[in-house]
């Protein structure tokens, strides 16, 4: 399946740099986010600039941050698109409106009703 997988993950650096952005007070911060928002430093792990952004972040945010994150990692690995449950191919549609998605919409409403 080809995925416009360079347009989702251009996406997702966007809204981690944005989530970030709240959370920059100096000037130090402001420079981190213009230079540091490549998925090589997720690999590498956290900066200090990036754990004391972090800790001022509320647990939603720090939450869509991991799942950014962890999108990102599936993107280099390439199991990016695959559904954790069914392992078929989550629709494109999908991943372009939750570019975070794990799984295929039947499999995440199958998760949604266990936790009820
Ligand atoms: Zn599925």
């Amino acid at each position: 399946m080809m995925l416009p997988v360079e347009n989702l993950r251009a996406n997702l650096l966007v809204q981690r740099r944005d989530l970030f952005r709240q959370a920059a007070q100096t000037e130090d911060d402001l420079l981190w986010l213009e230079t540091d928002v490549e998925p090589e430093i997720i690999e590498r792990g956290q900066t200090e600039t990036m754990v004391r952004l972090l800790d001022r972040l509320d647990e939603r945010e720090k939450r869509e941050i991991e799942a950014i994150d962890s999108a990102l990692i599936r993107i280099e690995t390439g199991s990016y698109g695959r559904c954790e449950d069914c392992g078929k191919d989550i629709p494109i549609a999908r991943l372009e409106a939750l570019p975070t998605a794990t799984t295929c919409l039947a499999c995440g409403k199958a998760r949604e009703a266990l936790k009820k």
